[in-house]
Formats: C-alpha cells, sequence, structure tokens
C-alpha cells in the first residue's frame, strides 16, 4: 500500500516528476533492547537493498539468507583486497589466431584469482567485487604488469608471441596518473594492445577518452574495442578513436553455423572493418565450423575453445611448442 501510494507523479513548475519508492521490511517479535533495534534497522536495509537490486518499486521482507548473502559477499571484497596485496591474482593467456594461416597472432591476457580455499576464479566471480571496491584500476596495473613481466619471458625464449592484449575499462583509461605510470613502462612499440571494454559509457567519457587514446596510441599502444556489437555506444563514437582492431562479441559469433542472417550480420560488420581499414577479431570460436566459415567470410582473427583455451604462461610455453592446430582437424 505505501509503495502503491507514494507512486503517483508530482506536477513541479509543470513538468512530471515520477515518484516511487522501494521497501524492506524487517520485523522483531518480542520487546527489543537498544542494540537489537541497530540490527533490525540493518535487516530492514538489507531488505531494502534487494527490493532496489530486484527493480526498484517494491516490498520486501527480511530473510536470514539476506543476510548471509551480505555476509559473504563482505567476506569476498575483505579477501579480494588481501589478494592484491598477497598476489593472489595470475594472468592466464588465450592465443589469437591468424584466420588463413591458424599462426598465434598474439595472446589475450585473462585476469584469474587464485584463491586460497575457493581455487581458481573467473572474473564473474571478482570483477563487481574490485568495482565496488574501486580496486579495479589497481587490479588492471597488476594485470598489465604481470603480461609484460610474461612476454619479457617468451621473447627470451625465442617465442614468437606478435602481440599481447589487455583489458582495460574505459574509466581505468580515464585515470588521471595513466600516462605517466604508461610511460614509464618498458613497452615495445606495437606489441602492446589495449582492449576496450564498454562497461561504462563511451559516450560519457568520449571528452577524455579523445584526449587520453591518441596520446596511449603515440605511446605505441594499440585500441581494440572488445564485445563489438553488444554495448551501448554508438558505432560513430567507437570509430572516432580509429581503433586498429574489432572484436565481435561471442553472442553474435555462435548462431553463424545455423544463422545466414547472422551470418550476413559478420560480414557488414567485415566490410565496416574493410572500408575503415580496421582489423575484425571473432570471439567465442568454439568449433572449427566457426572457424571455417569466419574465415571465408574474412575475418583476420580467430579466438576461441576450438583453437585454444586460456592458459597460464607455463602452458603456453607448451602449447608453443606442440602447437598443432589446423583446419584438417574439422575433419
Ligand atoms: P572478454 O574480454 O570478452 O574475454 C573473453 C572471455 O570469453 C573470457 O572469459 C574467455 O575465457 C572466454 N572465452 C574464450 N573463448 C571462448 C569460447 O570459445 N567460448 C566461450 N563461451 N567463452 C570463451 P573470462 O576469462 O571469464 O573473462 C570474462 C571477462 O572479464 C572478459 O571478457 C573481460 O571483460 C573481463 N576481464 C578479464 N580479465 C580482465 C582484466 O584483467 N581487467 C579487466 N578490467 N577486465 C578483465
Ligand atoms: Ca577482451
Ligand atoms: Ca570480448
Ligand atoms: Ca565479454
Amino acid at each position: 500500500q505505501i509503495v502503491a501510494t507514494l507512486q503517483q507523479s508530482l506536477f513541479i513548475d509543470g513538468s512530471e516528476c515520477l515518484v516511487g519508492a522501494s521497501v524492506g521490511v524487517a520485523w522483531e517479535n518480542e520487546r527489543a533492547d537498544v542494540r537489537d533495534l541497530g540490527q533490525l534497522l540493518q535487516s530492514a536495509d538489507l531488505a531494502l537493498y534487494e527490493a532496489k537490486k530486484t527493480g526498484r518499486g517494491r516490498a520486501v521482507l527480511f530473510t536470514e539468507e539476506l543476510r548471509s548473502a551480505a555476509i559473504r559477499s563482505k567476506e569476498l571484497a575483505d579477501e579480494f583486497n588481501n589478494a592484491l596485496d598477497r598476489d593472489e591474482l595470475v594472468a592466464f593467456f588465450q592465443p589469437q589466431f591468424n584466420a588463413n594461416t591458424l599462426d598465434i597472432a598474439g595472446v589475450e591476457t585473462l585476469a584469474r584469482w587464485n584463491h586460497p580455499i575457493r581455487g581458481l576464479l573467473g572474473p564473474d566471480k571478482f570483477l563487481g567485487v574490485a568495482e565496488s571496491l574501486g580496486r579495479s584500476g589497481d587490479m588492471d596495473r597488476l594485470i598489465l604488469q604481470k603480461a609484460l613481466f610474461e612476454m619479457a619471458r617468451w621473447d627470451a625464449l625465442g617465442m614468437h608471441i606478435p602481440r599481447v592484449s589487455v583489458n582495460i575499462s574505459a574509466r581505468r583509461l580515464a585515470e588521471p596518473n595513466l600516462l605517466a605510470e604508461l610511460s614509464a613502462l618498458p613497452l615495445a612499440r606495437g606489441r602492446l594492445c589495449f582492449e576496450l571494454l564498454e562497461t561504462i559509457s563511451f559516450d560519457d567519457l568520449q571528452p577524455v577518452l579523445n584526449q587520453i587514446i591518441p596520446a596511449v596510441k603515440e605511446l605505441g599502444i594499440e585500441i581494440e574495442i572488445d564485445d563489438f556489437g553488444t554495448g551501448h555506444a554508438s558505432i560513430v563514437s567507437l570509430l572516432r578513436f580509429e581503433p586498429r582492431r574489432l572484436k565481435i562479441d561471442r553472442e553474435i559469433i555462435k548462431p553463424i553455423v545455423t544463422s545466414p542472417s547472422q551470418r550476413r550480420l559478420v560480414s557488414s560488420i567485415i566490410e565496416i572493418g574493410r572500408s575503415q581499414n580496421i582489423d575484425i577479431v571473432a570471439e567465442g570460436v568454439e568449433t572449427m565450423e566457426h572457424a571455417k566459415i569466419l574465415r571465408d567470410l574474412g575475418c583476420h582473427l580467430l579466438q576461441g575453445y576450438a583453437l585454444a583455451r586460456p592458459m597460464t604462461s607455463k602452458h603456453l610455453i607448451e602449447f608453443c611448442r606442440t602447437k598443432d592446430v589446423g583446419f584438417a582437424q574439422a575433419g
């Protein structure tokens, strides 16, 4: 009833204001003392938070499950802070292949958390935590360091890894000290690439990025647009950055085997790339049939489980020694 009553528009100076309310409810049967009251308010707050999270404009009753979920995520947050200090983050590398020759064209660096109890965790388990702690910049810095360190090791071994990509959020890119940090690193021109994630709107950050991106390129770092086709950024605003590559999201790649219209979509993206002198990368290449279709459509680079999974640097070294991937495998 409270939610319904509050959900009425107000008119202020002739313009309509939409008003709504979310409600969290907790109750206490016994007479509560002051300390319990504090806890009661906290319980109501958790329920309120849940009401907002699950769509607003509703009421949610507190349950013990809400409290244990909150404790779990609080624990994970504490542990993540420690993880950075204790060096529990690991860089994995997934090779990218030239679509025609299937030679390794580069590797993408992917963060993992080697959790002492939970084991190896993927970014879906901790990117949100890193973000909410305001430590995703620290994480990206660390992963970049690790990537550069491994790159030097591969070079020393005489391995031919032409390029290493790291994922970077637009927010990190907009950090004021980024350029100074990057300038201090030993970067080989054209061998490092930033995969730009559309985690926040490029359009909002466009003025900042208009300054930063050319300066980043000046340092010899290439720019690649990640998850192309799924984000909210307009194609015009993305192309203005003159990226070296566009990476087509795996949700677009997956259906190409069965859907001609999806193949035409991919083909159009490749055409855009061609017109702008931008190479096209396909991610989520899960079968050799995908790989063949993409090659025939004129896609330049392929990445996916069919060709290689993300792996440790040690495994990558093994992989390069024994590499034997070819279209013959598709049968
Ligand atoms: P992404 O940049 O789109 O990375 C590709 C994701 O697809 C990776 O998931 C990879 O393991 C997965 N993948 C690769 N090949 C295949 C395939 O054939 N099929 C399927 N289904 N999946 C495939 P992962 O490693 O879990 O990373 C998830 C996301 O986390 C990444 O998506 C990226 O956005 C983010 N991320 C990873 N490392 C970092 C990092 O160091 N910094 C930041 N800011 N974000 C990161
Ligand atoms: Ca990526
Ligand atoms: Ca991607
Ligand atoms: Ca993605």
